[in-house]
């Protein structure tokens, strides 16, 4: 239902749990959130952003890069397994997710014959997992797995990826589920929309319908689905607290 990524020099639990609560007028039932402190590591509630904070408490939570989310479930009952981020079968990468993937119960089947498990019920942590698994098949990087994912996947999607391999790296993409990137100075916030954005920058990218973003070493690259390049188009938004 909500997305909010960051990744620069600010702490990102910060901006992420404040952002997650500026979206809490759309709805939800769970949230969670994904940092790299030490490792990566998810922390995932039922219920308000504020049961989050609570879960999130005495814990070392500093890290320049995360991603989190607010979910409006759609698949598998609101608890605290099928509250996102979902992280992939080997749990170097995580996944946040808004929309349905409508063809996730036969991929979901075909990875379960090759050995994956999965701690979730939703077709969003069988996102993670195929993404991975096209990786790991193809030996390609992770934007080239994540592209080729989409060009299989049925359904609508906005998704942010982070990686436990590289803390600069943060991969989004949509069709049918809207997504805002804001771009600041040596930093980037996602957003499902800019409403978690404006208080940091009102320079913004609007993803389109099977364009992906590739944030990595402070620079957005854009493409398509179809893996031609495009040159991000900024607006600036007018826009007050
Ligand atoms: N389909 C996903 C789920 O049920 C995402 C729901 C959402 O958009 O929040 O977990």
């Amino acid at each position: 239902c909500g997305i909010v990524a960051y990744v620069g020099p600010r702490q990102a639990h910060e901006v992420i749990i404040k952002g997650l609560k500026r979206l809490e007028y759309r709805g939800y039932d769970s949230a969670g959130i994904a940092l790299l402190n030490g490792g990566l590591n998810i922390y995932k509630k039922k219920g308000k952003v504020s049961d989050l904070e609570e879960h999130l408490y005495e814990n070392n939570l500093n890290s320049n890069i995360g991603i989190g989310h607010t979910r409006w479930a759609t698949h598998g009952e609101p608890n605290d397994e099928n509250a996102h981020p979902h992280y992939s079968h080997s749990k170097k990468l995580a996944i946040i997710h808004n929309g349905i993937i409508e063809n996730y119960s036969s991929l979901k089947q075909e990875l379960i014959n090759k050995g994956h498990t999965f701690e979730s019920e939703t077709d969003s942590e069988v996102f993670i997992h195929f993404i991975e698994d096209i990786q790991e098949n193809n030996n390609c990087s992770l934007d080239e797995a994540v592209r080729l994912a989409l060009t299989k996947v049925v359904g609508a999607y906005a998704i942010v990826i982070m990686s436990k391999d590289n803390p600069n790296l943060l991969i989004a993409a949509r069709k049918g589920s809207p997504l805002v990137i804001g771009i600041g100075k040596d930093e980037f916030f996602l957003a499902s929309d800019a409403t978690p954005i404006i208080e940091y920058t009102n320079e913004v990218v609007y993803l389109n319908d099977y364009e992906i973003a590739v944030i990595d070493n402070n620079e957005l690259k854009l493409k398509n689905t179809q893996d031609v390049v495009s040159t991000p188009y900024i607006q600036t938004l007018d826009m007050e607290l």
